[in-house]
């Protein structure tokens, strides 16, 4: 298994949304299985598809010691309201308080092709929803407030515009937060 690359703000496959998956085969369990590699070596609760470069509806979490893979994942039912500072692996360093619901409903198939439903509150719902956000090609900045999302932005490039392109490779032990 390998690492894979993780594609930071201003890659077009982060604002891309991302396609259903037909079929989980051995081929999307081996994608799964380095999605949590992946995510465990950037030391993230949460990894989507497209924050590697594959644009299909594929997450994972693991959040709380709650594990989870969702494939084709659907909010079917939300409560309450929450805020909380959120950080993600593609906008390395940067963190803002994001409000969403509480507690959710989702329904999404397993890595056996099996669908399954999920109840979740407090870190695991927030992790499920900002990585279901990245299948549609939202941000957490987007939740922020425009004047705060700029500046964050802004502070972002400042600091990452030597960086050269879009995509890091992650190096055993790197830091980061999803
Ligand atoms: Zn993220």
């Amino acid at each position: 298994m390998a690492l894979l690359p993780l594609h930071l703000l201003g890659s077009p496959v982060l604002r891309t949304r991302s396609a259903e998956v037909n079929t989980v085969d051995d081929e999307l369990r081996q994608f799964i299985d380095e999605l949590f590699e992946t995510m465990y070596a950037a030391k993230g609760v949460g990894l989507a598809a497209n924050q590697v470069g594959v644009a299909r509806r594929v997450a994972v979490v693991d959040a709380e010691e709650q594990r989870y893979v969702l494939v084709n994942p659907v909010i079917l039912q939300s409560e309450g309201r929450d805020t909380a500072e959120e950080g993600c692996l593609s906008v390395p360093d940067v963190y803002g308080e994001v409000t969403r619901p509480e507690r959710i409903v989702v329904e999404a198939i397993n890595r056996d092709g099996q669908p399954y439903r999920i109840e979740a509150a407090g870190l695991p719902a927030r992790a499920i929803q900002h990585e279901i956000d990245h299948l549609d090609g939202i941000l957490f900045l987007d939740h922020l407030s425009p004047l705060k999302r700029r500046m964050l932005v802004n502070r972002w490039k400042r600091e990452h515009q030597k960086d050269g392109g879009y995509i890091r490779e992650l190096q055993p032990g790197a830091g980061g937060r999803e």
